[in-house]
């Protein structure tokens, strides 16, 4: 395996360095010195390499970072590493990117390491993918067995399988690997070593089946992307839903694969379905690697392996895909890249788009990013010619995409969510034989219980949150924290017996739906109605067989699915993100009503939309209604610059958090207090704003506050948050009080 070298952080590996730097996987922001052991690699001891060392009593693998002339750690204390376990350094664009995701957010090195490499190599696996072993019965004599019935029971298995079979399957039967070889002895069965992931082959072409042809639209976009394929080339692909982003994608992939480079192609979390894939694979002979939560641990080291050396020139996976290893990266490509998903929500909070940006900058390659509703971050490059702005304003099949029309739900009598109009659109729809989608991003039978007689709302003892109510199976459930509880027979305050469910939920919906149309099949999909593998996909494959029913779903509904037999979608309430007090509330709640709107009428069916709210005359959603997702987003990205919002400045987010609600405010004030007298003796515009307590600010009975940090120059920002993270580290209170740093939040959450 050949690696381009590391630039300069290395002068010589020809003699033994005394010091190696290590990253280890610990919460500490800090690298740990050892001396190499007398055992040198192959490539000399370098930066990239995994190492095992002595940590107090354990022993940890990390990543040598550096060979330091001196250390802090006087010599008598300083350990040896225990054993070098690689021969190459780990790869450079991984090793490139970790050290930019680490500095970028903050983040300790070790610990952003850890989560950017695969379990199998964390553990201290070999680096080269290994093989598994099939096993093969051989034609003819079963042999002499009688003395060994055990053998002669695996041989009989085997036999019923001629393909051979797995070591895996063979020892979940409850058969050794002592047997297997006792028969290989005997040359009743043979061994086959393969790969994992075949390696792609040299001769015939590329395409499993051919490409379509290109419309106008797709065709001028394809051939504005060809125009920057040799350099960092970022694009905006806005096309509103079913325009053929996809298609544009693929045919860009082939033209990539044909140079010899690789693709990576990042998908929300809930976009990467079998059928995403088998689109991918019905298109290209070549093997497609994807990288989803299914696979186990040896597996997923495979697809690394299989990336990184080439043998996978199409690489599929969600967020943390981005550090996934290339050997000859070609493009990225990242689909519906206004989703929250790419955000990590904890722990190393990264954002797999910005750092697939910076990996594509490094590399100098192009990057497509697609969506029917771009973040506003990203619409903002693009406006400013930053990213090339690239548009398919028609559908692929020539049907406008359906209006969103507005239903005033005030004063009206609801069943289960839904108005008379709304009902009765839902009747001809499905009188004419087509489909609905009915969308309540409210999962459970009901938000909450409710006292008629006093107003007592059932609440999380543990959380400053309600309780939702669900009825299959019968209890409340806190959705922030996962607590449990049977229902009350009677209200604590007033004793009344009269509990009533407040407001709707999928569970109610599909309730309320059934009773309506008994005809009609109903399926529900959220979170509980899939939590069996495949729930999904099998609901979905009844659902195309385009039999007239019942679709009731969340947003898990609202992605990337071609529901082509739907010709209506109902959205129960759009009001949520209207008033919400987080700043991307509403641009949110938009993308996510486009969308929904985006499954209607994506096949021969033109379709309708439409949305209950409150509010009719709520000038955004009036705006989002009649204009377009476009025309709201300039009006919100105005209200931002007004603001001083992102994308406008850049924020990050100092979160802090305890058992103790003093303990927290004590610290939260002292860092800010801190931060001030800091900011002050430096020439910066940086401003910190709080500390203010989390809009719900006791989750899982743990107190939680913030501190926001803003400038319009990151760099200034980026030297504000180092000096914080350092007193904060610095602090003995960092002992009971949890802080970290969110660069670039999501919500304010
Ligand atoms: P998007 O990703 O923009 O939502 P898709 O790529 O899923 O859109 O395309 C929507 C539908 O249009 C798919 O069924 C796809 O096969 C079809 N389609 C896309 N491009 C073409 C084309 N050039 N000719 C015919 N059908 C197309
Ligand atoms: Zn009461
Ligand atoms: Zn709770």
């Amino acid at each position: 395996m050949c690696h381009r070298p590391f630039g300069g952080l290395l002068s010589s590996t020809d003699h033994t360095p005394r010091l190696l730097r290590v990253a280890l996987p610990t919460p500490l922001r800090r690298l740990f010195d050892y001396r190499p052991c007398r055992e040198v690699p192959a490539c000399g001891w370098r930066p990239g390499l995994r190492v095992k060392v002595p940590f107090g009593r354990r022993q940890l693998i990390g990543v040598v970072v550096e060979c330091p002339e001196r250390s802090d750690v006087p010599d008598a204390q300083l350990k040896s590493v225990l054993a070098c376990l690689d021969d190459a350094p780990l790869p450079d664009d991984w090793w490139w990117l970790c050290r930019f995701t680490a500095r970028y957010y903050q983040h300790p090195l070790g610990d952003t390491i850890a989560q950017a490499l695969p379990v199998a190599l964390r553990q201290g696996r070999p680096l080269q993918a290994r093989h598994q072993e099939r096993w093969i019965a051989r034609d003819g004599d079963t042999g002499p067995l009688e003395r060994a019935p055990r053998q002669a029971e695996l041989l009989a298995m085997l036999h019923q399988h001629p393909r051979g079979l797995m070591t895996r399957a063979i020892t979940a039967q409850g058969f050794t690997r002592a047997q297997l070889e006792g028969l290989q002895a005997k040359h009743l069965v043979e061994c086959h070593e393969e790969r994992l992931t075949a390696t792609e082959e040299e001769s015939g072409s590329r395409l499993a089946e051919p490409s379509l042809p290109l419309t106008r639209e797709q065709a001028g976009v394809l051939a504005e992307i060809h125009e920057g394929l040799e350099r960092y080339h970022p694009c905006l692909l806005h096309g509103v839903t079913g325009s053929g982003k996809t298609e544009v994608y693929l045919q860009l992939i082939e033209a990539v694969l044909a140079r010899g480079r690789q693709a990576l192609v990042l998908v929300p979390e809930i976009g990467l379905t079998p059928q995403t894939l088998t689109r991918f694979r019905q298109r290209f002979r070549v093997p497609v690697v994807a990288l989803h939560s299914g696979l186990t641990d040896l597996e997923r080291l495979d697809a690394w392996d299989a990336a990184r050396t080439g043998r996978a020139p199409i690489v599929i996976g969600t967020r943390s895909a981005v550090f996934t290893p290339l050997s000859a990266a070609g493009v990225i490509v990242i689909d519906e890249e206004h989703d929250g998903s790419f955000k990590q929500q904890e722990g190393l909070r990264y954002h797999a788009r910005d750092l697939a940006i910076a990996r594509a900058h490094r590399e100098n390659i192009p990057i497509v990013l697609g969506s029917a509703t771009p973040a506003l971050e990203t619409l903002a490059q693009a406006r400013s010619g930053r990213y090339r702005h690239l548009r398919l304003t028609q559908r692929a099949n020539r049907h406008a995409p359906a209006r969103l029309e507005l239903i005033d739900l005030r004063g009206r009598h609801r069943q289960g969510g839904l108005i008379a109009p709304a009902i009765e659109a839902i009747r001809q729809t499905l009188n004419a034989g087509n489909q609905v989608l009915v969308f309540i991003n409210r999962r459970g039978f009901a938000p909450t219980l409710a006292c008629h007689a006093c107003g007592w709302l059932v609440e999380c003892p543990h959380c400053d949150a309600r309780m939702t109510l669900h009825r299959q199976p019968q209890e409340l459930v806190c959705h922030h924290c996962d607590f449990h509880r049977p229902l009350p027979d009677a209200c604590p305050e007033c004793d009344s017996g009269d509990l009533r469910p407040l407001g709707s939920g999928t569970e109610r919906t599909e309730e309320t739906l059934a009773a309506l149309f008994p005809e009609t099949p109903v399926h529900r999909i959220d979170r509980d109605s899939t939590r069996r593998k495949q729930a999904f996909e099998d609901i979905l494959r009844e659902i195309r067989r385009g039999e007239p029913s019942l679709l009731v779903g969340t947003q898990m509904l609202a992605k990337g699915h071609h529901l082509p037999h739907v010709t209506l979608v109902v959205v129960v309430n759009a009001d949520a993100g209207l008033y919400a007090s987080d700043f991307r509330a509403l641009e949110h709640s938009a993308q996510l009503l486009v969308q929904v709107a985006g499954r209607a009428g994506r096949a021969e069916h033109p379709g309708r939309v439409l949305v209950q709210t409150l509010h009719p005359d709520d000038p955004n959603l009036r705006l989002l209604a009649d204009s377009g997702y476009e025309a709201l987003a300039s009006q919100l990205l105005e209200e931002r610059r007004l603001a001083g919002l992102p994308p406008y400045r850049h924020l990050a987010l100092a979160r802090f958090e305890a058992a103790r609600e003093g303990h927290v405010t004590e610290f939260a004030t002292a860092a800010a207090e801190a931060l001030r007298e800091w900011l002050n003796t430096q020439d910066t515009s940086v401003t910190c704003l709080g500390p203010v307590p989390a809009p719900m600010e006791r989750r899982q009975n743990r107190y939680h506050m913030q501190l926001m940090l803003s400038d319009t120059r990151r760099s200034a920002l980026h030297r504000a948050c180092a000096w914080l993270v350092q007193w904060l580290d610095n602090h003995p209170d960092s002992r009971r009080v949890r802080a970290s740093l969110d660069v670039d939040p999501q919500t304010l959450s």
